[in-house]
């Protein structure tokens, strides 16, 4: 209802029936919606300027004086959203509170440990809901000195430092593919999407983690840039693939970013092939060898694991240039 006010209202200003456009600003639509909060029972009056200055800031984003209804039901239907800040919400044995409610939640974190934020109740696909809440925590200082690290991307979003740290990330639909095949087959259209949603959780977490663990002790980051090689070998959809490794990309780079951490993309041509002790290209090549995980380099004599060797081989380069000098925005609009 909010939303809709805010969206009629602007859209109206903006074109008026007679005198000038004005283009309302989320604080325009703020002071008009005074005391609407009082009306509706359930709702508090930050729920009702959040509201409105989310919808400004979507005005601004897609440069339109209108946006798309939020309505409740049909096929296009709004998935439900409230917002909050936070004097609004506490946490109390074991449950938000709420406009004089209680809504129990799952509470993985521990969240009585932390002062809550602003945040927002929003639903999924599903019709669950969930709370979403920013928390006050300790500033980490950064450990010094911090090292750089290569990072080589693999299949099924899984990747490979320098170090040898591995984030093992296959493994994300384990027991359950069969499952959703399963479900499907039985046609249980909405216990298959709930596992669908349960791999892209696991998924989200193993590289969040992963991500906060190169910033925080890392000063330096190179990542290698998806080659073809690797797309060639795989039946998956390379959507799929793209999103994971973008979703690694994107979170190393705003992790790295508040940390203040250096990272780059690299072009990873050869790097698998190239001995990271000699320099030489004693590597296994091409698509066949593309299962040889630990190969030995005639040259020099070394055992190596692949991906290790690649990911030192990434390291290297990104210490030493020709930088590829690309930095994630850039990056985004190559076609591999
Ligand atoms: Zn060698």
């Amino acid at each position: 209802m909010v939303w809709n006010f805010a969206n009629e209202t602007t859209a109206k200003a903006a074109r008026p029936f007679y005198g000038k456009p004005r283009y309302l600003s989320g604080f325009d639509v703020e002071k008009l919606l005074t005391g609407v909060h009082s009306e509706l029972k359930y709702l508090q009056a930050n729920t009702v300027i959040r509201i409105a200055h989310e919808h400004a800031d979507r005005r601004l984003q897609f440069r339109r004086s209108k946006l798309r209804w939020r309505s409740s039901g049909g096929s296009k239907r709004s998935l439900g959203w409230i917002p909050f800040r936070h004097p609004q919400v506490k946490f109390v044995k074991g449950a938000i509170r709420f406009c004089g409610k209680r809504f129990r939640v799952f509470d993985s974190y521990g969240l009585d440990k932390y002062e809550l934020r602003s945040g927002a109740f929003s639903q999924n696909a599903l019709g669950e809901w969930f709370v979403n809440i920013a928390v006050k925590t300790a500033t980490k200082a950064p450990d010094m000195p911090r090292r750089a690290v290569g990072v080589d991307l693999g299949l099924k979003a899984s990747a490979t430092t320098s170090d040898g740290q591995i984030l093992a990330a296959g493994d994300f639909y384990r027991g359950i593919e069969r499952k959703i095949a399963e479900a499907q087959r039985r046609g249980h259209k909405r216990h298959a999407k709930r596992l669908h949603q349960r791999a892209a959780n696991r998924r989200n977490d193993a590289l969040h983690k992963f991500s906060t663990a190169m910033v925080n002790n890392y000063g330096a980051i190179y990542v290698g840039d998806v080659s073809s090689l690797k797309l060639a070998k795989t039946k998956m959809a390379k959507a799929v693939l793209d999103s994971g490794w973008g979703m690694l990309k994107t979170m190393l780079h705003y992790k790295g970013h508040q940390a203040g951490s250096l990272v780059e993309v690299v072009n990873e041509r050869f790097t698998t092939v190239t001995c990271s002790n000699c320099g030489q290209h004693t590597g296994p090549r091409g698509l066949r060898q593309l299962h040889v995980r630990g190969w030995f380099c005639s040259a020099c004599e070394t055992d190596h694991d692949r991906d290790i060797n690649a990911a030192r081989n990434i390291l290297a380069r990104g210490l030493t240039g020709p930088s590829a000098g690309t930095n994630f925005k850039e990056q985004k609009h190559h076609v591999h």
